[in-house]
């Protein structure tokens, strides 16, 4: 051992860059157990509904189907408090152009943290409960581990509650253990079913084929008739970005007699803390699925891909999920790095200004939004942060003020009479002009260059 060990941190981070730490986040999010101190009042909503069974479960099936985007926040380990807040403002605002739905990290929450999640936002139809079962150790969990310098992607504090990630199971699983799944999902009060959705391996095409449609079959026979289910995917990129196994998934897709698909990917390493993919193999990717779905009336839910997926509506796309989180925002490739542990840097503060679809570090949106050509946010996270003490932010604030202008974006996309590529595009537009016109004044360079919109761009033709 060195004797300086104990100066040295490990963290793990989800983007390339080394020099301008963000990695707190990370680690902060994905960390076991929930905080109950964190469940206090103040996210919570004044009001509740008396829930009509039929009448929830025509909404369900109404945000499900094509037409109205549907955007997923999910909830992250820390800095949610504003979560609930934003779903029914949301609702308030948006009702009819957006649906809203929550998920649930199900194997990294406590039975009790999701049903106490759940009732907080108990009007909101959809509600998820991902088993994410690719976390199995027979499945993704050993990857995801190494990738996290060998801390568990489901903790133990959490995992001893969720047997089916946990038990033994014969290669392919069992339809006794999909029953299980499904159980689980509705024994913490998910309002729709998803299939297991473990790793889809593109090594193995034909059997990660094969067991995507065993499980959405023995998923159904678990099910009622009257209970949504939900094809769940979870794969590698290479899946969009290589064009014969893209072929191969999307006949598999469009074959299927399931409508509603929850595909995520696992996008490499980000360039940039809080970034969008700008491989373009596998925009061009996203771009086909999502279309060839759409003209197939299947709709298709992007988890985790926060505003990569809302670009993707203007492709196709039904809905994606988002969160405070960097881990809700993207599920992305994670490595481990090593700093010294004193002085310890205070991480960089970052928040997403809205006018170039981006996070940029705090003093460079700051600068942005005071240009005369751009208006400041005036949603009460951004009130609320603005009357801080100078030097002071909040995170909660800002996760607040991301939520509500996704969900905003949302909104906008659906109000052109031309459709929403229309839409997307003049919203990329505009903030590509934005960018141009302030280049000189406040220079959005490395990990505040938001180097996406040029891609997005190039697909929006
Ligand atoms: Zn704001």
């Amino acid at each position: 051992m060195h004797r300086d060990d104990e100066d040295i941190v490990e963290l793990f981070v989800d983007s390339e860059d080394i020099d301008d730490l963000d990695a707190s986040d990370l680690d902060e999010d994905l960390d076991e157990g929930f905080d109950p101190a964190e469940d206090d009042e103040q996210g919570q909503l004044t009001f509740s509904l008396d829930d009509d069974a039929d009448e929830e479960e025509d909404t369900i099936s109404a945000a499900l189907a094509p037409g109205t985007p549907l955007v997923l926040f999910q909830r992250s380990h820390q800095h949610s408090t504003y979560l609930p807040t934003v779903i029914s403002d949301g609702i308030h605002k948006h009702s009819g152009r957006v649906s809203i739905g929550v998920v649930a990290p199900l194997p990294r929450m406590t039975p009790e943290g999701i049903r106490r999640f759940f009732s907080k936002v108990e009007h909101v139809p959809v509600r998820i409960a991902d088993p994410e079962a690719f976390a199995r150790l027979d499945s993704f969990g050993d990857t995801l581990s190494v990738q996290r310098g060998g801390k568990p992607y489901i903790g133990p504090s959490t995992s001893k509650h969720w047997s089916y990630i946990t038990d033994e199971l014969p290669l392919g699983g069992t339809s006794a253990w999909v029953e299980q799944v499904v159980e689980t999902q509705r024994s913490v009060g998910a309002s729709v079913i998803l299939t297991p959705g473990v790793w889809a391996d593109s090594a193995d095409s034909i059997r990660s084929l094969n067991t995507i449609r065993q499980h959405a079959r023995w998923t159904h026979e678990a099910c009622d008739e009257d209970e949504k289910v939900i094809v769940n995917i979870t794969a590698p990129s290479s899946w969009l970005s290589t064009p014969s196994l893209r072929d191969r998934l999307l006949d598999e897709l469009v074959d299927m007699d399931d409508n509603t698909f929850y595909l995520r990917l696992r996008w490499p390493l980000l360039a940039q803390p809080y970034g969008q993919p700008l491989d373009a193999k596998i925009l061009d990717g996203y771009a086909e699925i999502c279309n060839v779905l759409d003209e197939n009336d299947k709709a298709l839910i992007l988890p985790n891909t926060g505003i990569t997926g809302w670009v993707a509506l203007a492709w196709g796309a039904h809905g994606f999920s988002t969160g405070v989180g960097t881990g809700e925002r993207a599920f992305a490739d994670t490595r481990v790095i090593r700093i010294k542990n004193r002085p310890r840097r205070e991480p960089t503060r970052r928040t997403f200004v809205t006018p170039i679809l981006h996070v940029t570090d705090v003093p460079t949106a700051d600068r942005f939004n005071a240009l005369p050509e751009v208006e400041e946010c005036h949603c009460k996270f951004c009130r609320a942060l603005r009357e801080l003490p100078r030097g002071q932010f909040n995170k909660d604030l800002a996760g607040g003020h991301y939520l509500k202008n996704a969900l905003d974006l949302t909104a906008e996309v659906t109000r052109h009479a031309r459709g929403r590529r229309v839409a997307a595009r003049q919203i990329v537009r505009d903030a590509r002009g934005l960018v141009e016109a302030a280049k000189d004044r406040v220079p959005l360079v490395d990990n505040n260059n938001p180097r996406h919109l040029q891609l997005w761009s190039d697909r929006l033709r």
